[in-house]
């Protein structure tokens, strides 16, 4: 009867222990990404939250799993110099709490991290984005203290009695960045409505006067173009990555064969578009990089980041959020079409990591629409609109 009970309790403590540290990493990548960028990702059997804090002298960053573990496969990994990123170690500095330690060039690199939710059959996984956004000689190597390449443990003891926080030293307050991308321009006039307007016209305006809103609501805001030139879509994309943009907004105005055709519309970016009339948007829009003979419509951006399918899922949903909140406050100031969401592949909106969308503002092939889209006090209440669904936002994201 004894050993039965002292076996269930031993069974117990084991069966705890065995849970306590149940999460394993069970792979890591890192790659560089858009200019400027590199992106950590650690692949997780269950969900966790790691801690990521930063270490000063030589410049560090350190992700604490709490509760976890590596796989035989992830103890084995070995990173190199990749993008700015000096290498990745890890270790056990506490039982149950998996380390990775990222060497950085410099302290003042900014992240992002977020975490995945699985897609049937594959693991969490965990994302940490590092981008270098001012460009700054790196300082050739001090006489810093060379740091073992194992990290060392913490006794218990020590950590009981002293426990020592990491410095943590958080970034600086950022204003969130939104590029505004004026479709279209120079010899690519867009849609002509009948009394002769340019589409290229109105997406500049409404490009200026949507940054005056934003930028007085704090937001920092960059233009593709402030003026009447042309820019190939890859062009507009590669800007909005200079830039860190936060959120893309590609604004256009349509045409149609049937003149009563009209009401606005958004899109976000799919490989399968959601009925034939946004297919043949998309090929409309599409066509602005023909004009100068170089057809880049089949080409990826940013291809050959090897992180591209997971990084597109999270951005995907980011868009369709901000796109249910222009449909929600548009509607409350215009005509919208019918299924105002809708969804094809927009080369401008290919952008792996800057959730995008293109707002179709009205059809110029519309009489009313035309009319109105002149009328800065119209453009007015759009901009608004625009403005109150990134408020909107950006007020989710920070929950
Ligand atoms: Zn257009």
């Amino acid at each position: 009867m004894k050993w039965g009970f002292w076996g269930i309790l031993f069974c117990g403590i084991f069966m705890l222990i065995g849970k306590a540290f149940a999460i394993e990493i069970a792979e890591m990548r890192l790659a560089e990404g858009a200019p400027g960028s590199v992106r950590f990702v650690a692949e997780l059997t269950e969900e966790n939250n790691p801690k990521v804090s930063r270490l000063e002298n030589p410049a560090r960053l350190v992700i604490d799993f709490p509760e976890a573990t590596f796989s035989k496969k992830a103890k084995a990994q070995q990173f190199g110099k990749t993008g700015f990123v000096g290498g990745v170690r890890t270790g056990m500095p506490l039982a149950g709490t998996a380390r990775v330690v990222l060497d950085l060039p410099k302290s003042s690199l900014t992240e992002k991290h977020f975490l995945l939710k699985p897609q049937v059959g594959q693991n969490w996984r965990f994302v940490l984005d590092l981008f270098d956004n001012v460009p700054e000689i790196i300082p050739a190597p001090s006489k810093a203290p060379v740091v073992t390449k194992e990290i060392r443990p913490i006794t218990t003891q020590a950590t009981v009695s002293t426990p020592t926080p990491l410095p943590v030293v958080p970034p600086p307050p950022q204003k969130r960045i939104i590029v505004l991308d004026a479709g279209h321009g120079g010899q690519d006039p867009g849609a002509i409505s009948r009394s002769g307007h340019y589409e290229k016209d109105i997406t500049l305006n409404m490009a200026r006067e949507t940054k005056a809103l934003l930028e007085k609501a704090g937001f920092k805001v960059v233009l593709t173009r402030d003026k009447d030139i042309f820019i190939p879509l890859r062009g507009r994309i590669k800007k909005a990555h200079e830039a860190n943009a936060d959120l893309f907004i590609s604004i256009h105005a349509d045409s149609a064969k049937n003149p009563s055709a009209r009401g606005l519309s958004i899109y976000t970016i799919s490989e399968r578009a959601s009925d034939a009339e946004a297919a043949a948007l998309a090929e409309r829009e599409n066509k602005a990089d023909i004009i100068l003979g170089m057809d880049l419509s089949d080409v990826d951006p940013l291809a050959g980041n090897v992180l591209l399918d997971l990084a597109k899922t999270d951005t995907m949903n980011k868009s369709a959020q901000y796109a249910k909140y222009v449909v929600r406050e548009m509607k409350k100031t215009v005509q919208l079409v019918p299924n105002a969401h809708r969804m094809a592949g927009f080369v401008v909106l290919k952008s792996p990591n800057i959730p995008s969308v293109l707002v179709e503002l009205g059809y110029l092939s519309n009489k009313t629409e035309d009319k109105n889209l002149q009328k800065k006090s119209y453009r007015q209440d759009l901009a608004e609109a625009l403005v109150r669904a990134v408020k909107a936002y950006f007020a989710d994201l920070a929950e």
